[in-house]
Parts: structure tokens; C-alpha cells; sequence
């Protein structure tokens, strides 16, 4: 385990086996139709490709990276679109894919302004889910695991960029987002970034 984890949460093997569970039912519910994956970036990636290539149906897939307006690591509610998908929605089934979800703001609003582009149907899947955290509701339709409120990192989730590369989620130790190691916390800021 990294040493700046105090624990693993979800071992590589418990993953793989909760993304090839939801691929199927993904494969399954939309058995008749092309899917369209909208991958969240950067945090979405590794789940994103290791569950793509678990689907059977007809698959495109493209990217969003939003953010947080304002100097917090507190989400405000308020997101900003840095980069948007290379190609329009409308008529076509699309699966948002988070890593996630905390607040529910920032799918709350892609939900409503991925809504207005005219979508065949559109859906949420989520690596994780941290309910107790919610501020507003978003209607998540596939969920890998729910967690208590720790912040984790690992498999695609950063702190200041760091970790993503882990193969397993981890519980990180609060010294290391409180600023007791200093290489880390000076260098890049707050840890909420896309
Ligand atoms: P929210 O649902 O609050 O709008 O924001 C969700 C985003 O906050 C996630 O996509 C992720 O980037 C970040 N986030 C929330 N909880 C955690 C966590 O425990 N670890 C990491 N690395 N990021 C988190
Ligand atoms: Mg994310
Ligand atoms: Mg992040």
C-alpha cells in the first residue's frame, strides 16, 4: 500500500469484479442500442476504460473536464465547462461516467445541461457514492460501491493530481491533505480538481 494511505477500502480484485457486474447490466439494459460513454475527466478514466471494455453493446465514448467556480475545496454548485465533447448528443443514448459522486453538484448540473441537447435518454454510472455527503439529489442508475465519508484516492481519484495511478482505493491520511507533508499541499493547491 502507498504510504500515504492509512488503508485500503476497495482491493484491485473487489473492482474488477464490481466493473465487470456493472458492464453486464449495462450490456443488458441496452442490449438494442449504440451507447455513447461520457467520461468525466480526470478522476473517470481508469474506470472508464476498464468498464468500456467490459460492455458488449455498440460503444463511442468522449470526454467533459469541469470545475468548481471559486478558490474552495468545497464544491459551490457553480461548474465550468473546460472542455466539451468533440460531438453533439441529440437522438443518442448516453451514459455519464463518474468516479464520485459527493455533493451531486457537478452531475446535477451536467445532468441538466447534457439534458438540453436533446438525448435519446441519459443515465449515471458511478464508481463510488458517498450518500451521507449529498446536497442535492441526482438520480444515479448504476453504482459500484457506496462509501462512508472518507476521502480516498487511487484508480483513477487524485489529491493534487497524485495517486490516480494507485490500482486500488485507498483511504488517505488526513496529515497529507491537512498539509503535514508539505511537497504535496504547497505545490498544487486544494485537492478538488478535475
Ligand atoms: P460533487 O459530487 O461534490 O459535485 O463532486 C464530486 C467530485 O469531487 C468528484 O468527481 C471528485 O473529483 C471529487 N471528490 C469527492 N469526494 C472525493 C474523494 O473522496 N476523493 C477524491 N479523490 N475526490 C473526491
Ligand atoms: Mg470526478
Ligand atoms: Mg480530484
Amino acid at each position: 500500500m502507498h504510504p500515504d494511505c492509512e488503508r485500503i477500502l476497495l482491493t484491485e480484485e473487489e473492482i474488477r469484479l464490481k466493473v465487470k457486474e456493472l458492464a453486464a447490466q449495462i450490456s443488458r439494459d441496452y442490449a438494442d442500442k449504440e451507447l455513447l460513454v461520457v467520461g468525466i475527466l480526470k478522476g473517470s478514466v481508469i474506470f472508464l476504460a476498464d468498464l468500456v471494455r467490459n460492455i458488449s453493446v455498440p460503444t463511442c465514448f468522449d470526454f467533459m473536464a469541469v470545475s468548481s467556480y471559486g478558490a474552495s475545496s468545497k464544491s459551490s454548485g457553480v461548474v465550468r465547462i473546460l472542455k466539451d465533447l468533440d460531438q453533439g448528443i441529440e437522438g443518442r443514448h448516453v451514459l455519464i461516467v463518474e468516479d464520485i459522486v459527493d455533493t451531486g453538484l457537478t452531475l446535477s448540473y451536467l445532468v441538466e445541461n447534457l439534458k438540453t441537447r436533446g438525448p435519446a435518454s441519459l443515465k449515471i454510472c458511478t464508481l463510488l457514492d458517498k450518500p451521507s455527503r449529498r446536497v442535492v439529489d441526482v438520480d444515479v442508475h448504476y453504482n459500484g460501491f457506496k462509501i462512508e465519508d472518507h476521502f480516498v484516492v487511487g484508480y483513477g481519484l487524485d489529491f493534487n493530481g497524485l495517486y490516480r495511478n494507485q490500482p486500488c482505493i485507498m483511504v488517505l491520511k488526513p496529515d497529507v491533505y491537512k498539509g503535514g507533508k508539505k511537497h504535496d499541499s504547497a505545490r498544487a493547491g486544494i485537492g478538488n480538481r478535475p
